[in-house]
């Protein structure tokens, strides 16, 4: 069995914006600009596999995260999608609709893999992204 990159990482601190017992939120900035992901603390690889409880915590912390995202880019919405063809440990890819991304709902994810993917952002500034993220919480 193939190991899994989300089990073996200890996601750091640094990066980290929310946690709860369940799962925690981090700055990737990889995809687009504020890009984050949601990512649940135990290995399983499908939405389906969430005990309600799980479920309840995990989407409070997408909530959350978003709020956060909305009141930095000053965006409307943020989009959401959950794919883990390439990491199959289930993850949340969070983005703020910015104002250069064009209404492109369900094309959106889509798009951005096809034009935007592999940003390979430094460690640096997705640290400063998480700061600035922490900052906003509660607001
Ligand atoms: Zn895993």
């Amino acid at each position: 069995m193939k190991e899994c990159p989300f089990c073996r990482e200890n996601h750091g601190k640094s990066t980290m914006i929310l946690e709860n017992e369940y799962a925690i939120s981090t700055a990737v900035d990889y995809f687009r600009e504020g890009h984050c992901c949601v990512i649940i603390k135990k290995h399983k690889t499908s939405i389906s596999q969430l005990e309600p409880e799980e479920s309840i915590a995990v989407f409070d912390l997408i909530s959350k995260t978003s709020k956060v995202l909305e009141i930095k880019y000053k965006a409307t919405k943020t989009y959401m999608l959950v794919i883990g063809d390439q990491v199959e440990h289930l993850h949340f890819h969070l983005i703020p609709k910015h104002d250069t991304l064009c209404s492109m709902g369900i094309y959106c994810f889509g798009k951005l893999f096809e034009t935007e993917g592999e940003r390979h952002t430094s460690i640096e500034r997705k640290e400063k992204l998480a700061q600035e993220l922490r900052s906003l919480v509660k607001k």
